[in-house]
């Protein structure tokens, strides 16, 4: 089994990957995409089989807009943002089976998926030099890993790791995104309040990343029509098929 992609439910070979896949060579799998796109769940997935460390990079824009609301930063003040993103005491964890996202010691897991988060945190991500903070913070992550990792987000595949060894679009309709979120959320959510969460949140992030379109060479998985397990296979397939060719 060594160096090989091993499914970790059935400890079965993914496929015979070949030795670029091999256990201790560097493989960075960066995911990009919209709300609902499944991206999460199926990034923790990929990770899990391929054995590799996790980044949810939302989580770290949802981290910074908790601290800046905690500490009373004002959001519109761009250069007050920047400074919170430079002193953000954040402790992040990279096992795909266990969520750790840790604000000055605080666990912020369940603070940070919340409405008042959700609903703010598109104005940090869309201050240029915050996000410069944090992609520069990504990119440590993403070193320090032994560049054995899926990271997940909206500009992986352009800005934080645009030398990947796959880069991947994941994107599914409008229905199915809002679906997947009701589902996700327990239905807690009306209409009005899902539109907000989904399709505005993505169009005032979509003004400062493009991640509606694949940049060269980035591969797209439309998941509309497929199940969480057929997302999953189609991307560990664009992985071996980017990764696992013959160096
Ligand atoms: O993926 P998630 O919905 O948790 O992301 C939360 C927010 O973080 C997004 O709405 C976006 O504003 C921001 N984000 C980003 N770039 C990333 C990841 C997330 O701007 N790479």
């Amino acid at each position: 089994m060594e160096g090989r992609a091993v499914n970790t439910r059935t400890n079965t070979p993914v496929q015979d990957a070949g030795a670029p896949l091999a256990a201790g060579r560097r493989l960075v799998v960066a995911i990009d995409g919209p709300s609902g796109s499944g991206k999460s769940s199926v990034s923790k997935e990929v990770a899990r089989r391929f054995g590799l460390a996790y980044l949810d990079t939302g989580a770290m824009y949802r981290a910074l807009t908790w601290w800046c609301l905690e500490q009373g930063v004002d959001l519109a003040d761009a250069g007050a943002v920047v400074e919170a993103a430079r002193a953000l005491p954040l402790s992040q964890g990279t096992d795909p089976d266990r969520e750790q996202v840790l604000v000055a010691g605080t666990d912020v897991g369940a603070a940070i998926r919340g409405d008042r988060v959700t609903e703010a945190v598109s104005s940090v991500a869309t201050n240029p030099s915050a996000r410069r903070v944090l992609v520069a913070r990504q990119q440590e992550v993403i070193a320090g890993s032994g560049r054995r990792i899926v990271a997940e987000g909206r500009d992986i595949t352009t800005v934080v790791a645009p030398d990947a060894d796959a880069r991947i679009l994941l994107t599914a309709d409008e229905r199915a995104r809002m679906a997947r979120r009701r589902l996700q959320n327990g239905g807690v959510e009306d209409a009005e309040q899902l539109r907000a969460h989904v399709v505005e949140r993505d169009a005032k992030d979509s003004t400062v990343v493009n991640f509606t379109e694949a940049a060269d060479g980035v591969v797209t998985i439309d998941s509309s029509a497929l199940t969480v397990e057929q997302t999953v296979q189609a991307v560990v397939d664009a992985v071996v098929r980017a990764a696992g060719r013959p160096a």
